[in-house]
């Protein structure tokens, strides 16, 4: 240990020249002091590699000043096109859930401007270096709320169930065309998670490709069940729940809890218990758990952290592994409370400044008294 002081006094490497000593050979396998050196995780579902600045580790209520103000918003506008009443301006109508009183309470429709159109054939062209492939697929906006001051985390669990239902009721519309390869649940909220729009809403989005990032989840999932003859999900639940120390909330079919190698802080992983690699053959009791899981963390978040922008998306199979023994789908909510800077896009690792196990424990020791969950 001296001899590592030595060099980096030596080499004058500045503040974060702890990082780097890691990679000393001299230093494998040894335990190494908190106060001397960040620690390196590596997330093993995604293969990210995450510093975790110890050094300057932010305390959890660090973190709540960074939330941005919000507008005060009226029930309903006028030139919303998502508001209730403005329905004919809406595009073409997919899936419509009722409430009990037989007022629409969730909408799936086109996109406006979608990215992807639904109409046409998949064709591809490659000529060695430029490779390119119809823009075809589905792109719609699902309205959570007939309402346009209604915010996520503030309704009612029935209602987020109508939006986790419309979710599968459009998912298992799409599936079967033959052109498309994969679909994407998502929200944004708030700005700084690219929401342009104030009404609530999410988005569903079918591709013609399978897209890098689900290829690469996928590749890795088989490597470990190659390697160990289990699914890597199922194996990391059984972790969490044993080491207890990252969960945020659990309910009988759902897990939350930060990751061990979370890539931003406050980052939360919602694992179903039940191994299913597919959103589209989600049971109607897990989608309850989810509504109630869901609406929990994301209060959390919001008590917590004083209301930050957040996405979150829904990790499903593509539509070719669709009942795969080693792919298992999930949730992720992440949190828009840092940014990603220079390091991050120079070398695809992540600086997270905030400890998971610190982090889960804040999110658990809250308040959440005035909920209506099931
Ligand atoms: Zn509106
Ligand atoms: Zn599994």
């Amino acid at each position: 240990m001296k001899f590592l002081r030595k060099i980096c006094k030596k080499k004058s490497l500045g503040k974060n020249h702890l990082l780097f000593t890691s990679l000393l050979p001299e230093m494998r396998g040894k335990q190494v002091p908190e106060k001397f050196m960040s620690e390196i995780r590596q997330n093993i579902i995604t293969r990210d590699w995450v510093i975790m600045a110890t050094e300057r580790a932010k305390r959890p209520h660090d973190f709540v000043s960074r939330a941005p103000a919000r507008e005060t918003l009226e029930k309903y506008k006028k030139d919303c096109p998502f508001c209730a009443g403005n329905e004919k301006d809406a595009t073409e109508e997919f899936v419509r859930i009722d409430d009990e009183s037989g007022n629409w309470q969730v909408r799936v429709i086109a996109n406006k401007y979608p990215a992807l159109s639904p109409k046409g054939d998949r064709i591809r062209n490659d000529d060695g270096l430029h490779r390119t492939i119809s823009g075809i697929g589905i792109h719609d906006v699902v309205v959570e709320s007939p309402e346009h001051d209604a915010i996520f985390a503030f309704m009612s669990w029935k209602h987020i169930y109508n939006i986790l239902l419309s979710y599968k009721i459009r998912y298992n519309q799409i599936r079967n065309d033959r052109r498309l390869e994969a679909i994407v649940i998502f929200k944004n909220y708030g700005s700084s998670a690219g929401s342009s729009l104030e009404h609530t809403h999410s988005q569903i989005a079918a591709t013609p490709v399978v897209p890098f990032q689900f290829r690469d989840r996928i590749q890795e999932a088989i490597r470990y069940f190659d390697d160990h003859g289990d699914c890597i999900v199922c194996r990391t639940l059984l972790d969490e729940i044993s080491t207890q120390r990252r969960i945020v909330y659990e309910n009988s079919s759902f897990l939350a809890f930060i990751p061990y190698a979370a890539l931003t802080p406050f980052h939360v992983w919602i694992f179903p218990r039940m191994h299913s690699s597919s959103y589209g053959n989600i049971s109607d009791e897990e989608m309850v758990d989810l509504a109630s899981i869901l609406k929990t963390v994301l209060l959390m978040l919001h008590k917590g952290l004083g209301d930050p922008d957040y996405n979150f998306t829904i990790r499903t199979a593509p539509l070719a592994d669709n009942e795969s023994r080693y792919f298992h789908w999930y949730l992720s909510i992440i949190p828009r409370i840092t940014k990603n800077a220079g390091f991050e896009l120079g070398s695809g690792m992540f600086i997270n400044s905030a400890l998971p196990e610190e982090s889960a424990e804040y999110l658990r020791n809250l308040d959440l008294s005035d909920t209506d969950n099931p």
